[in-house]
């Protein structure tokens, strides 16, 4: 057997190409570089592994405490939005996310089935970051499995230096000043799913230019962005999405995507439950373009160039 490893190093990250093995007749691409049958991991002290943890995510709620774009929920209209700021890497991206796991509705198609519908144009959005697809027809192209997509955005976005992503903390409430969202309430999900039965369990907050709301439509936590602005007075109604109509409710989601209030800005099926756009069921274009345009509409509140102006 014989095997060539090739070791890259970066400054954020090293890895270890795979290299190709020859045994016998079998050609092994990626063939690992360590005996499967004798296998000794290098050593390391606990203490080291807490540290590396601790030092890392303080260092990065201390560098976000203060940032350009919060984006609570990191659903496929919310990644969508942070794909778009991250292009510039002067824009500091935070993602909050309350779940464990980021994805939000976009791991599954509808009534569980793995296929997601994506209509034309955001096929294009698909192919930028670059999710395979059947390009069925003229009208619309089917992703294999849902989670192709959440997965392949994520990895690609996460990867960016730009971008950081907190997951398992929540959005309680939003910062506001002289009417002007400024940043968001946080605290663990697992605190916030308790205030009933713990007290004086105060929160954190971070600091933003510009708040991107992408929770969803209502559910236990969805909708949250929206129902807190109607409850401060900021917006008069949210009166929910209505009955279902794809067609409309595709194109109504990314024409209603905007800055609601100076500071904050909508996107995805929170903007159906604002405006009383219609619900759309599994079809997803509508999120990836409604939270690109989101992510133009924070570079105009910043201030920055962007594709609204031009
Ligand atoms: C089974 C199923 C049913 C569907 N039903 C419908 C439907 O009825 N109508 C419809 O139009 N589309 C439906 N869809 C399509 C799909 O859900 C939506 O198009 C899409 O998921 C919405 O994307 P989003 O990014 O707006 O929200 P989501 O994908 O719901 O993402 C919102 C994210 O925000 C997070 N979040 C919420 N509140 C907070 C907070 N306070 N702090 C931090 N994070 C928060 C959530 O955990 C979530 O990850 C369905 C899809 C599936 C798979």
């Amino acid at each position: 057997m014989s095997a060539t490893p090739v070791r890259s190093t970066s400054s954020t990250a090293t890895t270890i190409a795979a290299a190709t093995a020859q045994i016998g007749n079998l050609n092994l691409v990626g063939h690992p570089q360590y005996d499967l049958n004798n296998l000794k991991f290098n050593p390391i002290r606990e203490a080291d592994v807490s540290r590396e943890m601790t030092r890392r995510y303080m260092t990065d709620m201390i560098d976000h405490a203060e940032t350009d774009v919060v984006i609570i929920g990191a659903g496929s209209a919310g990644l969508s939005c942070a794909w778009e700021l991250s292009k510039n890497p002067k824009i500091q991206v935070t993602v909050i996310e309350q779940s464990v796991s980021p994805g939000g509705g976009a791991w599954l198609g509808g009534q569980l089935f793995s296929a997601m519908i994506v209509r034309k144009p955001a096929h294009h959005f698909l192919a930028e970051v670059g999710v395979p697809f059947d390009d069925c027809n003229e009208n619309y192209v089917v992703v294999k499995h849902a989670a192709l997509f959440t997965s392949t955005i994520m990895s690609k976005l996460l990867a960016r230096p730009n971008v950081k992503l907190f997951n398992a903390l929540a959005a309680e409430d939003l910062i506001v000043k002289n009417g002007r969202v400024a940043g968001v309430v946080t605290n663990w999900t697992l605190v916030t799913l308790h205030h009933d039965t713990q007290s004086c369990m105060d929160p954190n907050v971070i600091e933003a230019k510009v708040v991107v709301s992408s929770t969803g439509h209502d559910g236990p936590m969805g909708a949250s962005g929206v129902k807190r602005l109607q409850k401060i007075g900021l917006v008069k109604e949210v009166p929910g999405m209505i009955a279902l109509d794809m067609n409309a409710a595709e194109d109504g989601i990314v024409s209603h995507t905007r800055e609601v209030v100076p500071g904050m800005v909508i996107t995805g099926m929170e903007v159906a439950e604002l405006d009383g756009v219609p619900r759309m069921g599994p079809t997803f274009g509508a999120m990836m373009l409604s939270g690109q345009k989101a992510a133009h509409c924070a570079m105009k509140s910043l201030g920055l160039p962007n594709l609204l102006d031009v």
